[in-house]
């Protein structure tokens, strides 16, 4: 069963609930029994993981204003 977790915004508290994910997106009170609670965005692992890949300088280099003589 997905654990999501939640805060209450009146105390500050964080907590977890264990729901089947069809209930979700349902309002959660907080252990203190506030119903002002938000859910917050759990950190979930996906399989497969994708390195970031390396974009190769453009080529060259130079030909800057001043190797023409135009600054002179
Ligand atoms: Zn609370």
């Amino acid at each position: 069963m997905p654990r999501y977790d939640f805060r209450c915004r009146e105390c500050t508290e964080t907590f977890e609930v264990n729901r089947p994910m069809s209930e979700s997106g349902d309002p959660a009170s907080c252990p203190a029994g506030h119903a002002d609670t938000v859910k917050l965005l759990t950190t979930v692992s996906v399989g497969g993981r994708s390195g970031a890949q390396r974009v190769p300088a453009p080529a060259g280099g130079g030909g800057g204003c001043c190797g023409g003589g135009c600054c002179g």
